[in-house]
């Protein structure tokens, strides 16, 4: 296959594009600056080599230290409660809004309301062993913050189920009003997050 063609076909597994725009993209690197082009080699290496997933949370982070990234590390941190977000963008968008104080949990996706076996995408049995770990000395209260989707919806059920599974007592909040049907965490702003976080309610 062609160069170009290759390239297309790489950059049509990037989330949200479709083929012609992974053409554009071929042919805009073809055609790019070369010390841009080599910038983008070099910080894709340095990606590579240096980012790393949280053994605590799954939090991608540039500095992880005794397997744990900056927040998980960080002592000032809430320990008592344990937000669970979808993705890391959505993590960056609590941390950026700072309206909690707690620590995260990445989940690595959604469970697709279409799907069967959803519950294959997503870190179950890593929260599992997470709150089994930390619920007899620091945790006292999970919050679920997925997006208002029907794939959030969908996975707010799994997590709730996986979680009775695992007996634990630890009381789980899910996200109040201010996020309306349809809102995704990564584009919601400090003030929709802030009043989510503040009228949680218990998950029945
Ligand atoms: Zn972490």
């Amino acid at each position: 296959m062609e160069t170009l063609k290759q390239l297309q076909q790489l950059f049509k597994r990037f989330p949200g594009i479709g083929e012609r725009q992974a053409m554009r993209f071929a042919y805009f690197l073809a055609t790019a600056d070369e010390n841009y082009t080599r910038d983008l080699i070099e910080q894709i290496t340095h990606l590579r080599k240096n980012v790393r997933r949280c053994a605590r949370c799954f939090a991608l982070s540039e500095n992880i230290v005794d397997g744990k990234c900056p927040v998980c590390n960080d002592k000032t941190r809430d320990k008592s409660m344990l937000l669970v977000v979808e993705k890391d963008a959505d993590r960056d968008r609590f941390i950026q809004s700072r309206t909690y104080s707690g620590t995260y949990f990445v989940l690595g996706g959604l469970a697709p309301a279409i799907e069967k076996d959803a519950s294959t995408h997503i870190r179950l049995l890593e929260l599992s062993r997470l709150v089994s770990a930390e619920s007899e000395s620091t945790l006292k209260e999970i919050i679920l913050a997925l997006s208002a989707t029907p794939d959030g919806e969908r996975t707010e059920a799994l997590v709730t189920l996986q979680l009775q599974k695992s007996e634990t007592t630890i009381p789980v909040s899910i996200l109040g009003k201010g996020l309306s049907t349809g809102t995704e965490i990564e584009y919601s702003d400090a003030d929709t997050l802030g009043n989510a976080l503040r009228t949680r309610t218990k998950n029945e």
